[in-house]
């Protein structure tokens, strides 16, 4: 079964992406923010409060309260494909999720980035949030939060890029191409 990591900026494309490997290819959508809303709409939730405003800032959730939620579904997934979509998210949790799959005697297969130019990116998310309607947006979903995001990003999350090269699992795919082709390029690494 495989595992495997998307990597890349806000706004790359990682969600359509991974939609297409959940469809094409039966895999398992694994999506830390999607866990995370999960516990700030859930009312019995101890921490979905606390959840809600660093989503809301752009900043990260803590790793312990990321890492609890993930290992515990690493675990139950043991025999599916799955693609993980926002996580890992900084250094700590790449090197936890390793440790995670290693305990089940499992490693990642690849972790592909999406490589996007950043300046097209902000100009992207601009547009992308004029054309939304208000009603339709995430709470995290404004400029300020995204440029925030994009930031952190860039301190927190582009090391992994080198842990994963280093380790020869890294594959690059051009995140400036249309859909259709990102899509066949993951394809092409996978198979
Ligand atoms: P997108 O797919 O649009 O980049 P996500 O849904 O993955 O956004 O994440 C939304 C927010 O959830 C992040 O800005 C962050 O606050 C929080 N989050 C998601 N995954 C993690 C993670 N692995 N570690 C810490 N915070 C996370």
């Amino acid at each position: 079964m495989k595992k495997i990591v998307l990597l890349g900026a806000p706004g790359c494309g990682k969600g359509t992406q991974s939609k297409f490997l959940v469809d094409r290819l039966n895999f398992f959508q694994l999506s830390t923010g999607d866990l995370l809303r999960d516990q700030t709409s859930n009312k019995n939730s101890k921490y979905g409060q606390q959840i809600n405003l660093i989503m809301k800032k752009g900043d990260l959730v803590p790793d312990d309260l990321v890492i609890n939620l993930i290992i515990e579904k690493i675990i139950l997934l043991k025999n599916e494909n799955i693609i993980f979509d926002g996580f890992p998210r900084n250094i700590k949790q790449a090197e936890v999720l390793d440790d995670s799959l290693e305990n089940i005697s499992m490693s990642l297969d690849f972790a592909i980035l999406i490589d996007v130019d950043f300046k097209i990116l902000e100009q992207r998310i601009e547009n992308r949030i004029k054309e939304t309607e208000n009603h339709e947006r995430r709470d995290d979903d404004n400029i300020e939060t995204l440029l925030k995001r994009i930031e952190v990003y860039k301190t927190n999350t582009f090391p992994i890029i080198e842990y994963y090269k280093k380790k020869g699992i890294l594959r690059n795919v051009d995140g400036m191409d249309t859909i259709d082709n990102v899509s066949q390029e993951i394809l092409k690494i996978i198979n």
